[in-house]
């Protein structure tokens, strides 16, 4: 499986840091997957930068609506009108900071679905849950409802999954490879082993080549590195 690798500027970036990031990882072919989830205002510029190479850019949510009355959402038609390939779903901080729960998650990876964008769906354990065993138990709940659209067609085409420690997110302190070896086994059983599995959290140059050597581990999601051109451009290499 060819791996992937997907950037996530979260709120940050403007247009200088688009020209300076993505100028950069043009000068570059790389044998990954490589893409960017850039901010929805910025889409449009990072779309029209990245045009005629391989890299694709990505939205970091969508709305669980289609069309219409909801003031201040982002449709999934829109994403892909403005020439978005794919989009992620379900990121811890969007569970955290906007109460996004499971359900709305599945709706959102469904209007993805329709419109034929790719999702990248987030899962993750808190702290909290890991340390009092219950990991795997909240990981299997989180893909329990992804059955249902996998049965309407869903296949690993259409998404991954990634894999993202709440407390390894923005942290500095990246899940062993034990840790994460073990959840993407977890998660490969639950799905079955063609679909991706990417590890997020706190992937960074200097570990992003020791974490996708790990059994089970189709690729990175990298949130602050992703920002930082040259880093950026170590974690591509690493990916190939
Ligand atoms: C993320 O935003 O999904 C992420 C993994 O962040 P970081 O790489 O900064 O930990």
């Amino acid at each position: 499986m060819r791996k992937q690798v997907v950037g996530n500027w979260k709120m940050n970036g403007s247009t200088a840091v688009i020209d300076e990031v993505l100028d950069a990882l043009k000068t570059e072919r790389h044998a990954a997957d490589v893409s960017v989830s850039v901010p929805y205002l910025y889409l449009g510029g990072a779309v029209a930068k990245l045009a005629g190479t391989q890299y694709r850019v990505g939205a970091q949510n969508v709305s669980e609506f289609g069309d219409g009355a909801y003031t201040g959402e982002v449709s999934a038609r829109m994403l892909k009108d403005v020439g978005c390939s794919l989009a992620i779903v379900g990121h811890s901080e969007r569970r955290r900071y906007f109460a996004e729960s499971d359900e709305a998650v599945i709706a959102k990876l469904a209007r993805l679905l329709e419109v034929g964008l790719y999702a990248v769906v987030c899962v993750g354990e808190t702290l909290a849950e890991r340390d009092s065993g219950r990991a795997e138990s909240r990981i299997e709940a989180q893909l329990a409802r992804l059955h249902t659209l996998m049965a309407r067609g869903a296949g690993p085409d259409r998404f991954c999954i990634a894999y993202e420690p709440v407390w390894a997110i923005g942290t500095g302190r990246a899940a062993s490879g034990d840790q994460i070896a073990a959840m993407h086994e977890v998660i490969k059983r639950h799905l079955g082993a063609s679909y991706a599995v990417l590890y997020g959290g706190s992937v960074k140059a200097a570990n992003a080549a020791s974490i996708m050597a790990l059994p089970g581990v189709d690729g990175v999601l990298v949130g602050g590195a992703s920002l930082d051109a040259r880093e950026f451009g170590e974690i591509c290499r690493a990916a190939g």
